[in-house]
């Protein structure tokens, strides 16, 4: 079988990149070091894929043998000096000294930490219990603060927990689909066929992006409605809708009465004038006739389901939009059965999990605010330390307080914030001014850049742990061979909290696990060897859920009652003029994953190999820019240089781009603008100039 190439034993998987979570058989020439994957086969008993895979998926394993990968713990005294190779010891020894000395001389609150939400939930874990408790205080966040905070904050305080509503299979059942500010077909590939397929069926479909993406016109695809909103208007069109079906009596009273609060208040806010699609018109770009026909159309179908993206949440109002979206779905009644509900779909493999796993400044594991003294003495208990009841710092504050002077120490989990954070400029700068950076990672990424000691990590193909998708799905990931490396992450951690005086150990992942069930409601149920023998499972998973929870808020909210929000329209402070007179919006496509670090070490790497600037016929024209074309791209922050490309997917005065090559960087324009709630940033919108710098 060797000599031909053949698979000699088979493991089962989950996929390392996006939130659908696809299960795969990885088929294996080989033993210990020597293990050598010959392909990945989807699975058809996944739960989230059914024997379906992508572009990515498939390939995934190549970047895991990349020669660029480090396997060795390296330090440095300063960012210009050439890096040392040093054994583990020397470099842990490292770490915990450094962030000490760092905190006898500047105080506890100034070092921290940045989980990751493409490791394990068992690593994501240990990481947050480093920070609250070898550190001694609530620095840690995670990479959901650029992408999806705001859905954990929105869908909290509206239906009581932060996650979507329904499991993948509830699409085969619903009739109309509200899709916003996601491009499913480039982003959750498998997920977006599912939709197709379902379209395909007799379902119809609502598209609000100011793209013309797949799902608008594609073969065997039309949408119902493509309504290309204005970027920075989501609130304003969310209104319109809320305006239509309250106004043309489209809701659903007994649902209100029976289940929600606040009723009157906010049936009173969406009837206001101002909420009407002539209103809002000026601020959406849309036509209201067809806003009405929209709102209509998903207030009268029999199942009406939202399905969206970072193009809800990364926005100066993306809490709030989030809370409009679950408004609309109260409002119709559409939560709580197969086939309805809100669906954030979630960038990362393991965003819900790093979420769910306490990695923000905010709340422990099961999103359990720090302040309560209950919770805390769960932990204390256990881990026999006392906790900060103060919120910690949150990445931007981390930044901030670095250019302050008064946060000097950062651990970096997996996350190449250099590249990937907005306004890197002032990312830079924060990381150039902090005094002990430490990366852990694959490949010495951006942020290695101002890194002093690098801690190597280990690919997906080695590690022992649960993955949880965007439809909180707990699937396995099992190793197909030993940590390249020589250690799991998760036993890196535990070694820099013991040298620092916290010891931590565990015998294995599924040992942690067990504590995360052991002091989680959510996960009380959840341990490897059920997952082992019973296959994935959606949380919660407890007494209540034996076998876990495909649709959540079926008799009552989590939260009890489900909380209407008057979500009132602010503009964004970003605004064109003469001198930066078009939009920029950022996202991702179907070859590669988000900063690239990995698709960009696989097969991949042929296709889309550069990020090009996508800008509309008209506005080409008045530039003299053709396609091919080398442009330049500037805003109020920063300046990129892009290929062009001319195309009539785009909106006149609205210009589009990918982040997943680190020579472009679009993130050199983004703008320190966030969501007002949780500082996710409004990648979304961006005011810039276009001008050609190489005709081709
Ligand atoms: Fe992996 Fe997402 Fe593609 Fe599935 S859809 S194979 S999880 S990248």
């Amino acid at each position: 079988l060797v000599q031909l190439g053949m698979p000699t034993r088979a493991v089962e998987t989950t996929c390392a990149y996006c939130g659908v979570g696809c299960t795969f058989r990885a088929e294996v020439q080989g033993a210990g070091e020597e293990t050598r994957v010959v392909r990945m086969t989807p699975l058809k008993a996944g739960g989230a894929n059914e024997g379906h895979s992508c572009v990515k998926g498939r390939f995934a394993y190549g970047y895991a043998a990349h020669d660029d990968r480090q396997l060795r713990p390296m330090v440095r005294e300063s960012i210009e000096d050439e890096w040392r190779v040093v054994s583990w010891e020397e470099a842990i020894g490292r770490v915990a000294e450094g962030f000490r000395r760092i905190q006898e001389r500047h105080g506890v609150g100034a070092v921290g930490g940045i989980s990751s939400s493409r490791c394990t939930n068992e690593e994501v874990y240990v990481v947050q219990k480093m920070v609250r408790a070898a550190f001694g205080n609530n620095n840690i966040d995670t990479c959901a603060r650029v992408c999806h905070s705001p859905t954990g904050y929105g869908l909290n305080q509206t239906l009581g927990t932060s996650a979507g509503t329904q499991d993948f299979e509830s699409v085969d059942h619903t009739d109309v689909m509200l899709l916003i500010g996601a491009n499913p077909t480039d982003a959750h590939p498998v997920f977006g066929s599912r939709m197709k397929q379902r379209l395909r069926k007799g379902a119809q479909i609502i598209v609000a992006d100011p793209r013309r993406i797949d799902l608008v016109r594609s073969p065997h695809v039309q949408a119902a409605h493509h309504l290309p909103l204005l970027p920075g208007s989501n609130v304003a069109f969310i209104n319109a809708m809320a305006h239509v079906v309250v106004t043309e009596g489209l809701h659903d009273e007994e649902f209100l009465r029976d289940r929600c609060e606040d009723v009157d208040a906010y049936l009173e806010f969406a009837r206001d004038e101002g909420n009407s699609p002539e209103a809002t018109a000026e601020a959406t770009g849309l036509d209201p006739e067809q806003v009405r026909a929209a709102a209509r159309l998903y207030a009268s179908a029999p199942n009406a389901s939202i399905y969206y993206g970072l193009g809800v949440t990364e926005h100066s109002q993306g809490s709030t939009m989030v809370m409009g979206l679950a408004n609309l779905a109260m409002l119709t009644g559409n939560i709580g059965r197969r086939g309805v509900g809100v669906n954030p779909l979630r960038g990362q493999n393991n965003v819900q999990g790093s979420c769910d796993m306490g990695s923000f400044p905010h709340e422990l594991p099961g999103y359990r605010h720090i302040s309560r003294p209950e919770v805390r003495a769960i932990y204390e208990d256990l881990w026999q330390v006392r906790l900060d009841p103060e919120p910690g710092l949150r990445i931007p504050n981390m930044f901030d307080a670095a250019l302050g002077g008064t946060f000097r120490g950062l651990f970096v989990h997996g996350e190449d914030i250099a590249q990937s954070d907005p306004n890197l400029q002032h990312v830079r700068a924060a990381l150039s001014a902090m005094e002990l950076v430490v990366v852990q990672d694959l490949f010495l990424n951006e942020t290695a850049r101002y890194a002093h000691v690098f801690l190597p990590g280990s690919s997906f193909l080695e590690k022992d742990g649960t993955f949880t998708n965007a439809e909180r799905r707990l699937g396995r990931v099992r190793p197909i061979m030993p940590s390249k490396v020589g250690k799991d992450e998760w036993q890196i951690v535990c070694e820099i909290a013991t040298a620092m005086g916290f010891p931590m150990s565990y015998g294995s992942a599924s040992q942690i696990m067990d504590e995360i069930a052991a002091t989680t409601p959510t996960f009380a149920g959840v341990s490897f060897e059920r997952l082992d023998r019973e296959g994935s499972m959606q949380w919660p998973v407890n007494e209540a859920a034996p076998s876990g929870t495909p649709t959540m808020h079926v008799e009552e909210f989590v939260r009890g009652r489900g909380r209407l929000v008057p979500t009132v329209f602010v503009p964004t402070t970003e605004r064109t003029n003469r001198r930066f007179p078009l939009i920029l919006t950022t996202g991702r496509i179907l070859t590669q994953y988000n900063v690239g670090a990995q698709t960009r070490r696989t097969a991949n790497s042929t296709w889309h190999p550069e990020d090009v600037l996508e800008l509309h016929p008209s506005d080409a024209e008045l530039r003299g820019i053709r396609s091919g074309d080398t442009v330049e791209l500037s805003s109020r922050v920063g300046t990129t240089g892009l290929t062009a490309l001319v195309s009539d997917r785009m909106q006149p005065g609205v210009v589009y781009t990918t982040f997943h090559h680190p020579v472009t960087g679009a993130n050199v324009v983004t703008t320190e603008n966030s969501d007002w709630a949780t500082n996710c940033p409004e990648y979304k919108v961006t005011a810039v100039q276009v001008a050609v710098a190489n005709a081709r």
